[in-house]
């Protein structure tokens, strides 16, 4: 990870006592964080809507508040984990945050994150919007490459980052507060395009005698070898050169893709998956790209390009 990210384990406690924080929500990734800090020494106040959630933290040392509003009261750091932006914005209708640091740690949309940034500083609070690009168990697992993406007030951010750096670790993206959700979201979709393309993969040797066992070893290596391409895009799409460093030109790619649809049907799997790609691919082929990389199909994306269509 970059200079900006602070594992968990980089971070001592120091002279200074632990900060005490107060966790909105005690599903699975609330109780994780709520662990984290109570293992780390930190006081944690914490409330569930389901109470008994919530109460089996405190065997665990974390105070139980009845209320959302009872919580936020309890300490200035309050990190919000819910299951949805609406969720928040109702546990905290009757909260007084004046003078409070809310942590949204709750996925939702950049636009979401942005509204409740206003929302909050509209009551006088301070406001980071977090990503938390982890699942449960790496929360407070030093080496466990578990961070959050975090956007919004810089000083809240640099004022708490010790408590923030305990469950996870750190990395800045921006003052703007819909920048963590942006980020997050971002990952998440290349990841969704992943797990598409694996289970394609796999449906396409499930009938065949090959194990997915022997055949997942293979995979995991392929699309490892393949991550790197990023880098290129990335140089292609900030030189506004699609031509640049071209290993596989767009028509081989367009040709190859015949053969994965032909070897879809020949294997009696659904192309639905694939298609949309390889659509894409051909239309950019078609506005002449054919010598480029397949980089450039994010202008056919931009629903804001001039003759968008979608
Ligand atoms: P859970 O479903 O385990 O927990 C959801 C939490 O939201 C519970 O505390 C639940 O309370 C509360 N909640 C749901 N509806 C309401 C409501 N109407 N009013 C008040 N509270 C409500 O989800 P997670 O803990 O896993 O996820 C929490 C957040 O963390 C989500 O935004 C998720 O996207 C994010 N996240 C989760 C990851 C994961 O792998 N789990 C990974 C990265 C981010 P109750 O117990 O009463 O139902």
């Amino acid at each position: 990870m970059s200079d900006n990210v602070l594992s968990p384990s980089s971070v001592s406690a120091g002279s200074v006592s632990p900060a005490p924080v107060t966790v909105l929500g005690a599903g699975a990734m609330g109780t994780a964080l709520v662990r984290a800090w109570r293992a780390a020494g930190h006081p944690v106040t914490v409330w569930n809507r389901t109470p008994a959630r919530a109460e089996a933290l405190a065997a665990e040392g974390a105070t139980v508040a009845r209320t959302a509003a009872e919580a936020v009261a309890a300490n200035r750091l309050v990190v919000a984990c819910l299951l949805d932006d609406a969720t928040v914005g109702a546990a905290l209708e009757d909260a007084g945050l004046a003078g409070r640091d809310l942590v949204n740690l709750t996925t939702g949309t950049p636009a979401q994150a942005r509204a409740r940034a206003a929302w909050a500083e509209a009551r006088g609070a301070r406001f980071l919007d977090g990503g938390i690009m982890a699942v449960p168990p790496m929360i407070g697992t030093p080496g466990s490459g578990a961070y959050v993406l975090y956007s919004g007030s810089r000083a809240l951010f640099e004022e708490h980052r010790a408590a923030l750096a305990v469950p996870a670790g750190t990395r800045w993206v921006g003052a703007d507060p819909g920048f963590a959700a942006l980020h997050d979201v971002a990952l998440l979709s290349a990841m969704s395009g992943m797990f598409a393309g694996v289970a394609h993969a796999f449906a396409l040797i499930r009938r065949e005698d090959v194990a997915p066992k022997d055949f997942a070893p293979l995979l995991a290596s392929w699309l490892t070898a393949m991550a790197p391409h990023v880098h290129t895009a990335a140089d292609q799409l900030e030189s506004g050169d699609y031509g640049r460093g071209v290993v596989s030109n767009l028509a081989m790619q367009v040709a190859g893709g015949a053969t994965l649809l032909r070897t879809a049907e020949e294997q009696g799997v659904s192309a639905e998956l694939l298609t949309p790609y390889l659509r894409l691919l051909e239309r950019w082929l078609a506005e002449g790209h054919g010598a480029e990389d397949t980089t450039g199909v994010v202008e056919l994306l931009d629903l804001r390009r001039d003759g968008a269509r979608s």
